[in-house]
């Protein structure tokens, strides 16, 4: 499958990463819309949101237990932003399961 975030999650493109682990990967977003932008993925490909089931969904609980642990060695202390864009009115442009991690600056509401 031609899948740019699987092949950061083998390697075969590098990324600039903060954690992984096993199950996941975060790395820097390439294009930062804040101070502090990185991006937390499966390592098994799923293509979005919308494709959570039974089956998979304790991924996104290991994601939400190591962002929370991965800002606070961050240092960030003033709160942040977790969105996972999906499909085309969401905006996701990489169909592989990711959650950004928005910090270091106060962030609109609603979101545009
Ligand atoms: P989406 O638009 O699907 O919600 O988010 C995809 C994100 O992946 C974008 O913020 C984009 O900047 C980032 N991105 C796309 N290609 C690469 C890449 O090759 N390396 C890194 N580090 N980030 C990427
Ligand atoms: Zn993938």
């Amino acid at each position: 499958m031609d899948c740019i975030f699987c092949k950061i999650a083998s390697g075969e493109i590098p990324s600039k990463k903060i954690y992984e682990d096993e199950k996941i990967l975060a790395f820097y977003d390439i294009e930062p819309q804040a101070p502090v932008h990185f991006l937390v993925i499966p390592k098994e490909h799923i293509d979005g949101a919308d494709r959570i089931d039974e089956s998979n969904s304790a991924i996104v609980a290991h994601v939400f237990q190591k962002i929370a642990e991965i800002t606070y060695e961050l240092g960030i202390t003033q709160g942040y932003r977790i969105v996972s864009n999906v499909g085309k009115d969401g905006g996701q442009s990489v169909r592989h399961l990711h959650f950004h991690v928005l910090a270091g600056r106060e962030l609109a509401w609603p979101p545009g």
